[in-house]
This record gives C-alpha cells, structure tokens and sequence, in this order.
C-alpha cells in the first residue's frame, strides 16, 4: 500500500511537494483550512519563474505574467536613486497570486493528489516523539509523513513538544508587517521611475514602494519596528503624493496588513515524520520577505529525500538530509543576508543617505536578479571596487564601526552555516542549533 502523505495547510512549497509526491506514487492529500478559491491575495507576486522548473510544474500561459519593471531606489533624502539593470534573461515574472495559486493546485490534482478544503488543523497527533498525524476541525486524521506547509504561525510547529528542538515562535523583530494597496491612477502623468523603493522614507524604519501600473498605482508599505493602522496608511500616503502624483487617494484592490518572516530559516526543520517547508520553516529572503521561489525549490529537495528514504520510515535521521541540502543550495545563502537586515536597522538616515549619496553603494549593489539569494548577488568579490567603498566608509568612523560589526556577524553565520552537522546526530545538533541562533544575535 502507497505510504500516506499530510500536507497541512495548502502553502506553495507544500503544494510542489504534494504533486511531485503523488507522481511518484505517494498517497498524498493536503489540508487548507479556506474554502476552494479563496486562496491567495488581491494582488500580485514576483518571483523567479526557474524555481517552477525546478519544481516540474509548466510555465504560465503567457497572458498569465509580465516581466518585472526594474526598480529604482531612494534613501531618505531622495538625492541618488540607484537603478536596477537586471538582464532579460534574469527577470523575474509578476503574477495575480490566484493564478499563481491555479497553476500550481491544477498541477497537483492532475498528479493524484487530494485536496481537503474548508479543514483547520488544529495540531499535531503525537505518537511518542514521532508526528504520527494531525487534528483537525473535522477530526483527526494519521500518515506516515506531514509536510507543514501552513505558513508563519503554524499551529502544527507551534505545538511540537520541545523536545524536538524545533523553534515554536517568531519574534516582532523576526517579521515585517506589510499595508498593500492598489489605488485608483489619480493622473496620466508620465513618471521617471515606475517601480520606486524607499528606504526610511518619510522618517520611518522600513521599505515602501509605489509602482505605477497601466490601470493602477501599486502601494506597498512595510514596517519592521512597529504596527500601523489606517491612519498611519492615509497620513504616509498624503506624503507621498506631492512626488507621486499618480496615486490616488480611492483603494481599487487589496488593502490588506499581513506579516511576512524575514529572518533566518529554523534550525531544525525536521522530526520523525515531520518536515517543514515555505514560511513555517521561515524561508523566505530576510532582506525583501519573497519566499515563493525558495518554498518550490524546497518541495524539490524534499520530495526527493522523501523517495530516496530507502526505509521508506520518514525518520529524522533521514530526513535530516533535506535539512542539509536545503541549507547547501538556499539556506546559507539567506541566512547571512539577514544580518544585512540588522544592519540596516543600526544605521541612522543620514548614514543610509551617505551610502547612497558617496557611491558606497551602487546601481549594481540594488540589482537582485532572478537568482537573487546571498549577499555575493549584491556584492561582487572585486578587489578595487571594494577598496574604494572600504575608504568611502572610513570618512564615517561611525559607520565604519557598524559595517565592520556586521562583516563579522556574517562570517560568523557564514560558518555556522558550513558547520551545520551532516549526519543527524542528536546531541551535535543540540549544540550546533544553539550556536547557529546565537550568531545572529
Ligand atoms: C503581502 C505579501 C506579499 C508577498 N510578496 C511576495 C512576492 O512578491 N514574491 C515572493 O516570492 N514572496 C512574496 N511573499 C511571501 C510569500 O507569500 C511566501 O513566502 C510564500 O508564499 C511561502 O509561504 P507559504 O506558502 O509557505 O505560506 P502561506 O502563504 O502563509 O500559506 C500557508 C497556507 O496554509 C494555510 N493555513 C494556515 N494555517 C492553517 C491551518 N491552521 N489549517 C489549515 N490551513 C492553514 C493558509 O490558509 C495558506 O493557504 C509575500 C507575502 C505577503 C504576505
């Protein structure tokens, strides 16, 4: 009999596994808590259209995505935007988040698996030390693996017993919340920039952006040290006007706050019949919050840990392998770019300002292609150039301080990275988790 397969919560991520799965002959069925076609955001998504290669799902119809505008970035000031100039061929594609969420449900079910919807699992059914299943609002249901896909707060990861070593709660400073909007075109106005990203703009810790659309103008504002409401939306919406006149003042679509993780990924992901995958194991890119293209690239590697597991028993140790080659070809990548994040919460505005303003940073450094994923995407390892930015930065004692602060933060992830133990091994992974968190601190 086909081994039985929980995907609990119907995530990107989980949903490439649960296909590639039932290919392979998996009994699989996922459990989502909304109704069938409520899935998703009134908006749109941009990501890297190889990672559904990766995860042998089609391409979109063509009417289905554009490419993405390259974007232009401003400091607080506004004096130097810096301009992305990303190559055709590593661009990525925007697409409605439905039909994102379409392509790859009609993928799934037309490779054998079930979908449950209109199901919220509750938590997970413990057999010892083993997930053995899930409780739902709809009763209890048992396999022999449950891929967690149920997003940032997962009730599944959050009620694991402790003893699994498998961090429960994200912390405020660990996530960013986002207000996203489109809003009525106010004019015809041709704009110099379409895609515009501030950095503390507007005396505020975070990133925003305004993107002026053929039918819209697309407002996005991500705060990273506090909750806002509408008030705060409408009063940073009246600053920007005066030099965004294309965005108005009626909201067309979305509208919505949510939270996106924008931390390092767990450092254990898995248990005996347990693997987390997409935002509930925090995969997305610190720096920007995407986590599309890194959850189908996960369903890859761990589908096929899963149908490599010779004893077909999903124990930790086997599937401690899909952890390894996660971080191998993804994690090491992200992990370091978080404390790129932290850096840019030490710099005051006026140091942010001369970054820009000094050439300490460049159009090239903004510029984060299709295969956007560690710092050396943004950074290129050349001798002079890094040379001219080091004595651009030693005119800021200050600065320099806090940038060489962050250089020994990052080697010091970098190697906790590379330190990760290959084989699952209790007591070393006890202590190398330990040390893997405490690097970011
Ligand atoms: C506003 C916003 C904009 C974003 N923009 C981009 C972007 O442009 N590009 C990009 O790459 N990434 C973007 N992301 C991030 C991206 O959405 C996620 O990183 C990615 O979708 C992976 O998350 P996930 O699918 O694992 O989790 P989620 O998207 O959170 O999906 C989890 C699923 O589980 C279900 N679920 C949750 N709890 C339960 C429960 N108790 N029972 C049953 N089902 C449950 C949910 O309903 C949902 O369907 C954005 C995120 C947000 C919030």
């Amino acid at each position: 009999m086909a081994k039985k397969i929980i995907v609990a919560g119907l995530g990107h991520g989980g949903i490439a596994a649960a296909a590639l799965l039932a290919e392979a002959g998996y009994d699989v069925t996922v459990y989502e808590q909304k109704e069938e076609g409520t899935l998703g955001y009134d908006w749109t998504d941009i990501f890297a259209p190889k990672a559904l290669e990766i995860a042998k799902i089609p391409m979109p119809d063509e009417d289905k995505f554009e490419y993405k505008e390259d974007m232009t970035f401003f400091a607080p000031s506004g004096n130097t935007p810096l301009r992305q100039h990303v190559p055709h061929d590593k661009l990525e594609i925007k697409m409605e988040r439905k039909d994102i969420y379409d392509l790859l449900i009609k993928n799934a079910v037309e490779k054998g698996v079930k979908i449950v919807y209109g199901c919220e699992v509750q938590k997970p059914i413990m057999l010892g030390n083993r997930v053995a299943g899930i409780r739902t609002a709809n009763g209890d249901f048992f396999g022999d693996l449950v891929i967690d896909s149920c997003g940032m707060n997962s009730p599944i990861r959050r009620n694991l017993p402790k003893s699994l070593m498998i961090e429960k709660e994200i912390r405020r400073d660990q996530k960013v919340t986002i207000f996203r909007a489109f809003y009525n075109k106010a004019s015809d106005r041709e704009v110099e920039a379409k895609f515009k990203v501030m950095v503390c703009n507007g005396g505020v810790q975070g990133i925003s952006w305004v993107a002026s659309e053929d039918e819209h103008t697309d407002l996005l504002i991500g705060r990273f040290d506090n909750d806002f409401d509408m008030e705060d939306v409408e009063e940073f919406a009246e600053y920007l006007r005066p030099t965004n006149p294309r965005l108005g003042t009626e909201i067309v679509r979305g509208g919505q706050f949510v939270e996106i993780p924008v931390r390092h990924p767990l450092s254990v992901m898995v248990a005996d019949g347990y693997a987390a995958i997409g935002d509930s194991a925090f995969m997305t890119v610190p720096l920007i919050g995407s986590g599309i293209a890194n959850s189908l690239k996960a369903a890859r590697i761990l589908a096929e840990t899963v149908i490599n597991d010779q004893a077909q028993a999903f124990s930790v140790e086997s599937l401690w392998k899909y952890q390894v080659l996660f971080y191998k070809h993804i994690g090491s990548g992200l992990a370091p770019l978080e404390c790129i994040k932290h850096l840019l919460f030490k710099f005051t505005f006026d140091e942010i300002d001369y970054c820009f303003d000094s050439g300490i940073l460049n159009d090239d450094n903004v510029t984060m292609t299709a295969d956007f994923g560690k710092i050396f995407d943004l950074v290129k390892f050349d001798i002079p150039e890094l040379i001219n930015k080091a004595q651009k930065a030693c005119a800021d004692p200050e600065l320099l301080k806090k940038m060489l602060g962050a250089g020994n933060r990052i080697t010091a992830v970098t190697a906790a990275c590379l330190a990760m133990p290959r084989k699952w091994d209790r007591r070393l992974v006890e202590i190398w988790a330990k040390a893997y968190t405490k690097a970011f601190e």
